[in-house]
């Protein structure tokens, strides 16, 4: 509550009581005012419990405030944390936010994470989200490859089919380093960028003869060596690193140069002349994974279209799918949601971690809600319905771990302790 109402109250309060010729109590806890909201069904992180919960400050208490200035009736509906997106890119630059913003609101998707571009894009799409945008974006500004590795053809590629020189793109679309000491080299590009996060990119690094076949030019990715100075300079600066790795050999590269979470699970499309031994995962890797707490963002439906109607490509990827995540979970590491979907957000990934049936209806509930917030923002306190938590949650029209459809049945939209729109 701004100051000055809170002092008008204050001094309301008081003199009221003096009316009646009472001296105030100076021990008497100060008033507060807030929002009731009744009859929800509230996520516990195992199911849905009856119960009032009361936005104060832009807080979540379960004590009533001595004022309560609105009471809104949830009427059953099913209230949890909003959705997070932590793999994405359509809010990248400001010609995708005109396109993308509006289906985060929809969607109640209130936390993502775009996961390459540059500083001036990133700037000009944080001025077109505005001050008040409804989701809170991390931008992977600093987004690191090599000379010949991806997103460099993607960059190039020009909408009439022709490919804009590579001078154009290097150290302007992305951040080249080739060696060991490009890191220190070209450190003051990252800084000059301003990311929330950095973003290296590994593309089957074990395999050092893809650099010398032009079908793979610009579509590789760091050599494995750089990695590990590159995460340590950033962990120094404070910032965080998310790894692209599409092979087994470069998820244990990752994990071993202690980057903060993996962008993608290997595995989601198996490479011409390649097998599934180049992505199951080594078991002490994910032991390593594990212990250093780093996170998968598994981006596990990019299978479906990488698969191109082929079903018995999609089969063989599914299970390869479900064998790394098992162990994964298994052993503890955290599985948060993204889609890296241009025309989606992270609810078509939740879906098809749902059809792939690798954890429970609750815990894959609890990864979007709580798991992939706190991974986006760990030093906020989101993704519960807690006392002191933020007052930003989702009111449902059904129970999403029994009705999978309830998750885009969206009744109230709550942020900050503010119902953003009414029912639709
Ligand atoms: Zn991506």
């Amino acid at each position: 509550m701004p100051l000055l109402r809170r002092l008008a109250l204050l001094s309301l309060f008081s003199t009221a009581l003096l009316t009646i010729g009472c001296a105030p109590r100076t021990d008497a806890p100060p008033a507060t005012s807030g929002t009731a909201f009744e009859n929800g069904l509230w996520f516990d992180g195992e199911g849905f419990v009856p119960g009032t919960w009361y936005a104060v400050d832009g807080r979540l208490t379960r004590t009533a405030p001595s004022v309560i200035g609105q009471r809104v009736d949830l009427q059953g509906g099913h209230a949890l944390p909003p959705f997070a997106e932590a793999h994405n890119h359509n809010l990248q630059n400001a010609w995708g936010v005109g396109q993308a913003h509006a289906r985060y609101r929809e969607h109640g998707v209130m936390y993502a994470a775009m996961l390459c571009g540059n500083g001036e894009s990133a700037q000009a799409a944080r001025e077109a989200l505005g001050p008040d945008p409804g989701v809170d974006v991390l931008f992977a500004s600093a987004c690191i490859s090599s000379s010949d590795g991806h997103p460099l053809r993607m960059a190039r590629t020009q909408p009439d089919g022709t490919l804009a020189p590579v001078e154009d793109i290097h150290d302007t679309s992305y951040i080249v380093m080739d060696t060991v000491a490009d890191v220190a080299r070209k450190w003051p590009l990252v800084r000059a960028a301003q990311p929330d996060l950095v973003k290296a990119i590994l593309v089957h690094g074990e395999r050092p003869e893809h650099r010398d076949n032009p079908d793979m030019h610009g579509i590789n990715g760091l050599a494995p060596e750089v990695l590990a100075p590159l995460v340590r300079r950033a962990h120094s600066e404070g910032l965080r690193v998310v790894a692209h790795t599409e092979s087994a050999a470069d998820f244990r590269t990752a994990v071993e140069a202690a980057v903060d979470w993996i962008g993608h699970l290997p595995g989601y499309r198996i490479w011409d002349g390649m097998d599934e031994a180049d992505y199951r995962l080594d078991d002490a890797s994910i032991a390593l994974a594990a212990e250093r707490g780093i996170a998968v963002v598994a981006t596990a439906n990019l299978a479906e279209g990488a698969a191109r109607g082929n079903a018995a490509k999609l089969a063989r990827v599914q299970a390869l799918q479900k064998d790394n995540l098992s162990r994964l979970i298994d052993a503890g590491v955290v599985i948060a949601i993204g889609s890296d979907r241009y025309d989606a957000t992270s609810l078509v990934e939740f879906d098809y971690l749902r059809g792939l049936g690798v954890m429970s209806d609750a815990a894959l509930l609890r990864a979007m809600v709580e798991h992939t917030p706190r991974l986006l923002f760990p030093d906020r306190r989101i993704g519960r319905i807690a006392d002191g938590y933020e007052a930003s949650f989702l009111v449902l029209d059904g129970n999403p771990l029994t009705d999978a459809d309830a998750m885009r049945r969206i009744r109230h939209r709550v942020r900050d302790g503010h119902v953003v729109d009414q029912p639709s």
